[in-house]
């Protein structure tokens, strides 16, 4: 351990992987600390602005303001950024005290402080006292991305209600928008309600691989080809291989329509018997009115609840009697990659047929698990029960998943939710123009080098051969 060290001069070369790893630790949790300290800082000095201020004006919304714009000039972010961290210490002061701590202390870092932030904003204050504490427990051991959906599906859960109306408040703010860059580039940028942002994300993906592997493209430079040829009534990606009559997607036929969205919901919600939250692959939790509207022109499967067991012996009396499950069951229990933090949704991953009890996995982490039941890489999986998926990474660490999909459609075994309060009081939330993609810092950044250019998951490009890729050159 490097507690209390000073990271700057540490040899990282002389490391061993472990020392390396604890070290990365050490460093995230003093730069969080050190976030923490820039957020509280600025937020006394705004303090301290408003008590000066004689005259706060009508409603005294302005007074203070200025604060932002001083930090802003001596950190040189934008003023945006300085009132943000403004707004971060004020929730944390207003209703989050054990955040605020965790905060200081390094054990929990900005990117999941604003998700705890932004997905208690509109909870009932006297739920709190159950949400928060389990947010600080997942946040340990979980991604931003993650984090965001077990909060919005508790959330969900402690207050129905609130969630439609937190949707049809922030359904105005939808916006598409075009800004020009340099060298005759230019972003296209937006903001759409989630079941219509993930239609175009996955048309777009299906778009992306009707071309042959031998495209020389890679998949960002694909989802921008076929994002103008939607526009431009081609409505199809051509193949850039060059290998003219060779390529084996040089007529790409008319392919039936799969759906480009998958949701999963209870069928008691379904009927509007019941307002658990559903899930929409890929994005997270959605409120039931919602779920119902787009079940208006859904194609269904039904996914039966199967018996469970409470031991081994039991578990595999139960496998043995029941029929094995079917893909898409597997798919639908899932919900999406089976890899700590990835969020593939499952209809675009892959079902690892290795398993008696199948699990989901997109093409990047399949690829990852098949090189380590091969003993290639220095990872280890196992399936701890039906619903663990163990992942022991090469320093021995190791990480759980459970079927997040399961979850959503079988409400009553979501035994990590916090138990409800009795009375959860109908609030309104407090205006926010914050964005509300809310990632971690380093979202949004261009990678300059190109080898790196497929290393997230959603940038893979699955090979078009069905030999497994282990039997490939590496
Ligand atoms: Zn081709
Ligand atoms: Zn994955």
């Amino acid at each position: 351990m490097f507690e209390g060290s000073d990271l700057s001069v540490l040899d990282f070369q002389a490391m061993s992987d472990e020392g390396l790893i604890d070290a990365l630790r050490t460093a995230h949790g003093a730069s969080a600390a050190a976030q923490a300290a820039e957020v509280f800082a600025v937020r006394e000095l705004y303090r301290r602005h408003r008590a000066a201020s004689a005259e706060p004006g009508p409603g005294g919304v302005r007074a203070g303001e200025f604060a932002a714009t001083e930090a802003a000039v001596a950190l040189q972010v934008d003023e945006g950024s300085a009132a943000a961290m403004i707004d971060v210490g004020l929730a944390l002061e207003d209703w989050l005290p054990r955040t605020r701590a965790e905060f200081a202390a390094g054990r929990v870092d900005l990117a999941k402080v604003r998700v705890i932030i932004d997905s208690t904003r509109a909870v009932d204050r006297g739920a709190l006292s159950e949400l928060e504490p389990r947010l600080l427990e997942t946040a340990e051991r979980t991604t931003p991305v993650r984090l965001r959906q077990a909060a919005r599906r508790w959330a969900a859960r402690l207050d129905p209600g609130g969630a439609q109306r937190r949707r049809e408040r922030r359904q105005d703010d939808r916006d598409v928008r075009i800004r020009a860059m340099q060298d005759s580039m230019a972003v296209f940028d937006g903001l759409l309600p989630a079941p219509g942002a993930q239609t175009v994300a996955m048309r777009l993906r299906e778009m992306s691989l009707q071309v042959c592997a031998s495209d020389p493209r890679t998949m960002p430079q694909r989802r921008a080809d076929a994002l103008v040829a939607l526009a431009d009534g081609s409505g199809q990606l051509r193949c850039a291989c060059g290998r003219g009559a060779r390529c084996p997607k040089k007529d790409v036929a008319e392919a039936p329509r799969r759906p480009l969205i998958q949701i999963g919901i209870p069928a008691d919600t379904l009927l509007g018997m019941q307002d658990a939250p559903a899930f929409l692959a890929g994005y997270g939790p959605i409120d039931a009115a919602l779920a119902r509207i787009l079940a208006e022109h859904a194609r269904f499967q039904v996914i039966p609840e199967r018996p469970e067991a409470d031991d081994q012996v039991a578990a595999e009396q139960v496998a043995r009697s029941a029929a094995p499950r079917l893909d898409r069951e597997v798919r639908a229990l899932d919900g999406m990659c089976r890899f700590p933090g990835c969020t593939i949704p499952a209809a675009e991953s892959e079902l690892d047929p290795s398993r008696a009890d199948a699990a989901v996995l997109c093409a990047r982490h399949h690829r990852l698990k098949t090189l380590a039941d091969n003993k290639k890489v220095p990872w280890e999986t196992w399936l701890a029960d039906p619903d663990r998926l163990q992942w022991t990474a090469p320093t021995g660490d190791v990480h759980t998943t459970s079927s997040e999909g399961a979850r959503y459609l079988f409400p009553h075994k979501d035994i990590d939710v916090p138990a409800s309060p009795k009375e959860s009081a109908a609030q309104t939330a407090p205006a926010s123009n914050l964005p509300d993609d809310i990632a971690y810092p380093f979202r949004g950044h261009v990678l300059v080098h190109r080898q790196l250019c497929r290393i997230t998951p959603e940038d893979e490009i699955p090979d078009d051969a069905t030999t497994p890729a282990i039997n490939r050159a590496y």
